[in-house]
């Protein structure tokens, strides 16, 4: 994950939820893509610190477990940058140009000059990222699968023309409800729409009341239609059954307003994010902690990185001089 923001709602649900529960049955890597965080963010980079450091923590405060997985940052672990050189001398162009997102991106973020290498290449630095591990399984949503699909390429043609080194990952597919923002439009940060899990309860209450509701009910009398309504659709994912059922049959029949249907929101968003919030400002208070989650994570992500690159040198005969 790059660590570009603080982390919100959107990313418990979409992403870090999921990577709680795999720690259960799989040996997880966690890294904090910093170098990546520079693809799009290169002209000014005082600000990565601050976000990789936020992003730690958020981290440990949802669940994720430094004794089980490892947990580090992307720069730490410079074979990362070894092997995206290395699988830069077998990959073709065209197959990073193709990328949907490359073309994108530069489109949409058109105050920055993207016509740089990195940002070419950082598909193929992300496959690095993975195969690295010799990873059989990476946790995506459904937009992403796109990008696994040239990892596994890639490994395949490492693979085919120099030794059958990486496993080809497969897709976990995050099951990820529909979290709209605010505004209606999909949770993000630059929607300046969206509830962090760093938000105190009163911020989460001046979100919640500013959520936009069905627009065609703008009087207490009128019925209105949950199935379009941003506070229903996020009722679904944080409340539970009887309570998204009370929202439904009281929109409808407009025996509740949407001020009461907004408070029993917020009552369940605190409740989610309320112990998050409490771990994170233990985690906060005790910054050697965070540090030494990060650098024993990297210890042990190095160990796993560089025996795959010892493969992949010895592969290219590479070292031996
Ligand atoms: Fe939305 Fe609830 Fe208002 Fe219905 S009552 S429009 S579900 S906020």
């Amino acid at each position: 994950m790059p660590p570009t923001g603080p982390l919100h709602l959107g990313h418990l649900v979409g992403a870090l939820d999921n990577w709680v529960r795999l720690q259960d049955d799989h040996e997880c890597f966690c890294v904090i893509v910093d170098w990546h965080a520079l693809t799009t963010d290169y002209a000014d980079t005082r600000a990565i610190p601050r976000f990789v450091r936020e992003m730690a923590l958020d981290w440990l405060a949802v669940g994720m477990d430094p004794e089980r997985s490892a947990i580090f940052v992307q720069s730490d672990v410079k074979e990362h940058a070894e092997l995206h050189l290395l699988l830069s001398m077998v990959v073709p162009l065209p197959w990073l140009e193709r990328v949907p997102t490359y073309k994108e991106q530069q489109e949409q973020l058109r105050d920055r000059d993207l016509n740089t290498y990195g940002f070419l290449g950082y598909p193929l630095l992300q496959a690095a990222d993975i195969l690295i591990y010799r990873a059989d399984a990476v946790p995506v949503g459904e937009d992403q699968v796109p990008h696994l699909e040239l990892t596994r390429e890639i490994a395949r043609r490492f693979n085919h023309l120099v030794k059958p080194i990486f496993p080809e990952p497969k897709a976990v597919l995050t099951r990820s409800p529909r979290l709209p923002g605010t505004d209606g439009r999909k949770m993000s940060k630059s929607y300046d729409n969206a509830i962090f899990l760093s938000d105190r309860p009163k911020q989460i209450g001046k979100k919640v009341d500013s959520m936009l509701t069905d627009p065609q009910r703008t009087h207490r009398p009128i019925p209105g239609d949950p199935s379009v309504c941003p506070v229903y659709a996020t009722h679904e994912v944080f409340s539970d059954a009887d309570t998204v059922a009370w929202a439904a049959a009281g929109c409808r029949s407009a025996e509740i307003g949407c001020r009461d249907c907004k408070a029993k929101l917020k009552e369940a968003i605190v409740e989610r994010v309320g112990p998050i919030a409490e771990r994170r400002a233990e985690f906060e208070a005790s910054p050697d902690t965070v540090r030494d989650v990060l650098a024993n994570g990297a210890e042990r992500a190095r160990r796993a990185a560089g025996y795959t690159m010892e493969k992949v040198r010895r592969s290219l005969h590479l070292g031996k001089h």
